[in-house]
């Protein structure tokens, strides 16, 4: 039977990367939710490419809860969240209350919310597959790994692979003066904006950090980042024996989404694979000077409880200030670590407590925008 399908953020980056993919295997897959809060253009070209989905255009005030509606009487098999920032939270709790297996770009619900998106998953018999490339490489490898018969303990450390963004090798000094445009030159990867701004602060390894701590259950001190410009490798583990395994493939976001929807199938992709012939991969220590939102990152990991809702709040406020030209490049890590210094030590209870603390940590962090 064809596995109905929903794409969220259908508009964006990650949503095309999905609709290729599942267009691609129209015998096995049938989009029928398509979503995005803007490009209404857009939107109507992909209604008349999949004419069997509903299309909920989520551009009102009372967008979010007709996204909520659809996902609910859509009932999808599977829902691929790509809609950017915190506002993924929800639909991605609605996709799970309705049974839905989740393939996950969004990776703010499992930072503001990991454990309750976890637990509703595990209630509902559902699962979250990441999509995040890091994730998509170290879920993989577990499984194998797993597979072996290997015990999880023997796992001692996750290392997150970072492309290091357009300003892996300015001084802080020149990266004081850096512009959005600037911001926005990714030299790998074909993004939206907000995480392409995230990757030139490396406020995306931040939240991957935190992302992999909660969705792994390892802790914050086993994560380590390492920068691989080419992003070839999309991440590794290291094994107690000091063998490390890593997977590998172009950077195409189009292979997570494949690997989520098919899980836990391997099928034939019809992608490029990589070609050794003349690959070159290099790797280095990112700079903690540079790059302080990564040390923010494994400190709110480490705390838990709202400190990564807050951390993510403060990111995004800053990013959409810096966006907006209000404040500088390097005024993002500042504003996080001023909001990081407020009480979140309160547990991530329920969706009430976690969007209260992410309101309460994007007022602080507006506090300093002016
Ligand atoms: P994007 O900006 O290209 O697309 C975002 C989509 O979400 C658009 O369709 C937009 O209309 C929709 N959207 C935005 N705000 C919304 C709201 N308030 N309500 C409903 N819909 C809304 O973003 P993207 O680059 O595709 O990233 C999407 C998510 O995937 C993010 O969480 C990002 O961190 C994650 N991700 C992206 C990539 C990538 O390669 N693009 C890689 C890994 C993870
Ligand atoms: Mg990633």
């Amino acid at each position: 039977m064809k596995k109905r399908i929903a794409v969220l953020g259908a508009t964006g980056s990650i949503g095309k990367s999905s609709l290729d993919i599942i267009s691609r295997d129209p015998e096995n897959f049938e989009t029928v939710l398509l979503t995005s809060r803007s490009r209404r253009d857009k939107l109507e070209d992909l209604s008349k490419q999949f004419p069997a989905a509903v299309c909920v255009l989520a551009d009102d005030p009372n967008g979010k809860e007709k996204l909520l509606t659809a996902i609910a009487e859509t009932k999808p098999d599977i829902t691929i969240n790509g809609i950017s920032g915190a506002a993924g939270l929800e639909p991605s709790l609605a996709a799970i209350n309705v049974g839905s297996h989740l393939a996950l770009a969004n990776k703010e619900t499992i930072v503001m919310a990991g454990d309750l998106a976890i637990r509703s998953a595990k209630e509902k018999n559902v699962n979250i597959i990441p999509v995040d490339s890091e994730h998509s490489a170290i879920f993989h490898l577990l499984r194998f790994f797993a597979e072996q018969g290997h015990k999880s303990e023997n796992v001692s450390e996750i290392i997150l692979t970072a492309s290091g963004g357009p300003f892996r090798s300015l001084s802080l000094k020149d990266m004081e003066k850096v512009t959005v445009k600037d911001a926005l030159a990714h030299p790998t990867w074909n993004m939206g904006q907000k995480i392409t701004i995230d990757s030139a602060s490396m406020a995306n390894k931040g939240l991957e950090i935190i992302e992999a701590c909660v969705f792994f259950n390892m802790p914050s001190e086993k994560i380590k980042v390492v920068i691989h410009p080419q992003s070839i490798i999309h991440s590794m583990i290291r094994l107690c024996n000091g063998v490390i395994y890593a997977q590998l493939s172009k950077p195409d976001m189009r292979h997570p989404i494949h690997d989520a929807i098919y899980w836990p199938i391997t099928t034939k992709s019809t992608l490029e694979p990589i070609s050794f012939d003349s690959l070159t991969l290099e790797f280095s220590k990112p700079d903690p000077d540079k790059f302080p939102m990564l040390k923010y990152a494994w400190e709110a990991a480490k705390q838990g409880a709202l400190y990564p809702c807050a951390y993510n709040a403060a990111n995004e406020t800053a990013v959409t200030a810096f966006l907006e030209q209000k404040i500088g490049f390097l005024d993002i890590p500042k504003i996080t670590e001023h909001v990081l210094q407020a009480d979140w030590s309160a547990g991530a209870l329920d969706l009430e407590t976690v969007l209260r603390a992410d309101a309460e940590a994007r007022r602080r962090a507006g506090s300093l925008i002016f």
